[in-house]
């Protein structure tokens, strides 16, 4: 467990604007009130709190926002009240936290209604302050990573089924793709753990028989670059196994026929040189056709930038490549939660707030039915026999 000074200092890293007195008075705060209370497994309720807040610092989110993941569970669980926390911590900290303990209380509702109903009104209840959803996602993601202390699999899979219909699209519509992949996946191993295992095996034996293929793969493409004057830093990310399933079911190809496990990422200085580095690998490799997908001049609906192509690369093999610039990774990675950026203040400046109205957009969207691209493949995910990731 992170203690207080861990926390403190890594928030300092990239925050100089950081309240450190209300988030020490937060830590405290949340110790005393949860201080009798134990999670599912036993250990300290405060673990839970803390581990959130730490999620929150890694997503490099202002004061307000890791206040709120330690204070977030003290109104539903403990002697805790809006006034209490209003008192001691304002009225942006107790509205967020009170955000926080309303979705929990949807929650609560959402195993009796259908499930687009009740994504509305979870994104509706809360689109006043996007940060409000952070912490939710925040929570979601830890109370995913501990969830094997659950003995009951029926309550893991309600868990996990929820994660995976709601959690995991609001992450993926806010631009947050680490988060919404490792959920994804933490979800995968509750909801079809025999699928996945097949999976990491199949995914053991490929490593197994191509050691240092990444480091040949990538330094070779960085000599071609570099001889084309592009200097771009070449980062090499495992697919989770979830990501490989959805392919596999929608692309009908055997686990046997898998081959490409690493995504390839070109991250270079500027947009010229993403369409640069474009021209050097296809001068020199065969794109595989319809590979190719331009989200750079076309931004996905979240505001994804990046283009994708795939070709027959270093050593014959068939590679996935994402060529983005550093500001594109940074929203890749921590969607929204980019827009933080702590030069002048800690507070978003006028010009990041207006991109929020896609948070509007969004409960558009779901108001009229269209999925996402990413989640229109979820409908194929059924297994016959199996468990059933949808229920119509
Ligand atoms: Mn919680």
């Amino acid at each position: 467990m992170i203690n207080s000074e861990q926390l403190l200092s890594k928030i300092k890293s990239y925050n100089k604007f950081s309240n450190i007195g209300p988030l020490n008075k937060a830590y405290n705060f949340a110790l005393e009130a949860h201080k009798n209370q134990k999670r599912v497994s036993g250990i300290p309720y405060i673990a839970h709190p803390i581990a959130v807040a730490n999620i929150l610092a890694e997503l490099k989110l202002d004061s307000a926002t890791i206040i709120t993941g330690l204070l977030h569970d003290t109104l539903e669980d403990t002697k805790a009240t809006y006034d209490i926390v209003l008192n001691e911590f304002g009225k942006e900290v107790a509205d967020l936290v009170d955000g926080v303990t309303k979705i929990s209380a949807l929650e609560e509702k959402i195993a009796d209604n259908s499930q687009a109903e009740n994504f509305r009104k979870l994104i509706l209840a809360t689109s006043k302050d996007i940060r409000v959803l952070f912490v939710k996602l925040a929570d979601r993601l830890h109370n995913m990573r501990t969830i094997d202390a659950f003995q009951s699999t029926l309550k893991k899979k309600r868990i996990a089924k929820e994660t995976m219909e709601i959690y995991a699209p609001l992450a993926d519509r806010m631009g947050m793709n680490t988060i919404r992949d490792e959920l994804e996946d933490l979800s995968f191993s509750v909801l079809n753990n025999e699928a996945r295992n097949l999976i990491v095996e199949r995914l053991k034996f490929i490593k197994n028989n191509r050691l240092d293929n990444f480091n040949v793969v990538s330094s070779e493409l960085a000599v071609l670059l570099k001889e084309n004057g592009v200097e771009a830093i070449i980062i090499g990310r495992e697919k989770t196994p979830f990501s490989i399933w959805r392919k596999i079911q929608n692309k009908k190809i055997s686990l046997e026929h898998l081959t490409d496990i690493i995504g390839f990422r070109v991250i270079v200085n500027s947009i010229n040189e993403c369409y640069k580095t474009v021209g050097v690998l296809h001068s020199k490799y065969s794109a595989i056709p319809f590979k190719f997908k331009d989200y750079v001049s076309t931004p996905k609906i979240n505001k994804y930038q990046s283009i994708h192509t795939a070709i027959i690369g270093p050593k014959k093999q068939r590679i996935e490549v994402q060529i983005r610039t550093h500001e594109m990774n940074d929203f890749a990675e921590r969607g929204i939660a980019s827009h933080w950026k702590y030069k002048i203040s800690e507070k978003l400046s006028e010009l990041s707030l207006k991109q929020y109205d896609w948070l509007r957009d969004l409960v558009e969207i779901m108001e009229t039915g269209n999925s996402p691209e990413h989640y229109y493949e979820f409908t194929k995910l059924n297994v016959p026999g199996k468990c059933f990731l949808f229920y119509s």
